[in-house]
């Protein structure tokens, strides 16, 4: 028997985390926070598996979303295998111990009013650093075999991690048993970035696709051409420097930062973007770093250019907000969708008093975030950041890019056209992300099931005999 039940990241992009039963070996894919909660809310539903073995996590990448949850999980279930490929392993070690400082900020700042946060349990700077070392990596391409305790079968499970062309060290997910094969896709790019190129996924013919879904509500006409993006964000970013302001790029440190810092620096050298300040601030340079030192193990667009190499100040060495905009400077923060109280937020109150400033934002914005709220905001709206904030007048100007590291819809139904498998679950998407998928698919492949991942409801992908 080969079991599916959803934990988290159903329905929604949020604390991805699913768990696979096949034949009695406990398998969980991603083990993800959601990024817009706290507390006991933010975490997978792990209760949902408390009878059942646990016996592997495999990570598919060290975004929050997928990977943040795992020392909740380990508390829990202190003897469950952790893998993931050795990038994953080596970013995960920075963004773990990053967020024992953010919970335990959130902590004291939410002492008195009925906190969350307290509802779990946080976890050392010292727990994280055995957990890190508890991390089998794994490499793409090489096979290794899953044999669960309970395991009811003499043939082994062999999974693969496959690059997925997202971020540095993202694997789709490959396992095969008694003749049946499984993807997780995880999430997935399949054309370049300016760092990363896309993803290896091959045409084999699977069973079941395990899809995300991040890019299927939105309508690929606008998604423009990376290269033509880069060019309409030159022309716009030199405009405001010409008129003496300041540019706010609002980016996530793992991933995005690297693609933006990146995509800007080609285009100073290239004589398209006037040379000017760069700042960035926070973990940034230390991801940078990681990017760098495995720029010749992983594919990489051009391995002999470093992210380090680009000259950058830190803005958190700034201490008078007004220094920003004395000369022309580019700012990339965290946050990507400014969340209140990381940099980008705080910077983005400042930009919005600026005339001849400018927010450029180049990401994905969820609905409930200020990002979004600013996203779509122009020079002279009034708007709220929160729904407890005062209103503020735009006095900068506000553009829009996209540089997708997810796959377009085009993209996931090419993914679905090379793997040709029976069956696809879609996860990580909005209900409207999933409709249009599923729908495209039934239309194209008809002879596909689809699935939707719900939150506890178990799927049987396969009842199998022993071969
Ligand atoms: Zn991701
Ligand atoms: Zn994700």
């Amino acid at each position: 028997m080969i079991n599916f039940l959803p934990l988290g990241g159903a329905g929604e992009i949020g604390a991805s985390c699913f768990y696979l039963n096949i034949d009695g070996t406990g398998i969980i894919l991603d083990c993800g926070m959601h990024p817009l909660k706290s507390g006991l809310d933010a975490l997978p539903k792990f209760d949902l598996i408390k009878d059942s073995p646990v016996d592997y996590v495999l990570i598919s990448h060290a975004h929050q979303d997928h990977l943040s949850a795992l020392p909740f999980l380990v508390q829990r279930h202190p003897y469950v295998i952790i893998i993931s490929t050795p990038q994953t392993r080596a970013l995960a070690e920075l963004t773990l111990h990053n967020s024992v400082s953010i919970l335990k900020e959130q902590l004291s700042g939410e002492e008195q009013n009925g906190s969350p946060t307290k509802q779990i349990k946080i976890y050392s700077h010292e727990e994280i650093d055995l957990l890190i070392k508890s991390i089998e990596y794994k490499a793409y391409g090489v096979n290794f075999i899953l044999k669960g305790y309970s395991h009811q079968s003499k043939i082994p499970i062999i999974a693969t991690l496959i690059d997925a062309g997202h971020i540095l060290g993202s694997a789709a997910i490959l396992l095969e048993y008694n003749g049946k094969k499984i993807i997780y896709t995880g999430d997935i790019k399949l054309s370049s970035q300016a760092v990363t190129p896309g993803s290896a996924i091959s045409s084999t013919k699977i069973d079941t696709l395990i899809l995300e879904t991040t890019y299927g509500s939105t309508d690929s006409s606008l998604i423009p051409n990376w290269n033509d993006e880069a060019l309409r964000l030159a022309l716009s970013i030199n405009r405001v420097l010409i008129s003496g302001g300041s540019v706010l790029i609002p980016v996530f440190s793992l991933g995005k930062m690297q693609e933006m810092i990146t995509v800007v620096w080609n285009l100073i050298k290239a004589g398209k973007i006037l040379l000017t300040d760069i700042y960035t601030g926070g973990i940034a340079s230390k991801i940078s770093r990681v990017y760098d030192y495995n720029r010749y193990v992983v594919n990489r667009i051009d391995p002999e250019f470093e992210i380090s190499s680009i000259p950058v100040k830190n803005f958190y060495e700034v201490t008078q907000p007004e220094d920003f905009f004395k000369n022309p400077c580019i700012i990339f923060a965290a946050s990507g969708m400014m969340i209140e109280g990381t940099a980008s937020f705080k910077l983005a109150q400042q930009w919005l008093k600026h005339e001849h400033s400018a927010i450029f934002t180049v990401g994905f914005m969820e609905e409930s975030t200020p990002g979004f709220r600013i996203a779509r905001a122009r020079h002279g709206d009034k708007i709220r950041l929160n729904d407890f904030s005062d209103e503020s007048e735009v006095k900068c100007e506000i553009n829009n890019f996209r540089f997708p590291s997810h796959s377009t819809r085009e993209e996931l139904l090419e993914i679905v056209k090379r793997v040709k498998p029976a069956k696809v679950v879609l996860v990580h998407g909005s209900q409207e992300a999933i409709d249009w998928i599923g729908a495209a698919i039934l239309i194209n492949f008809k002879e596909i099931k689809v699935f939707q991942a719900e939150l506890g409801k178990e799927i049987i992908l396969e009842k199998i005999e022993e071969q």
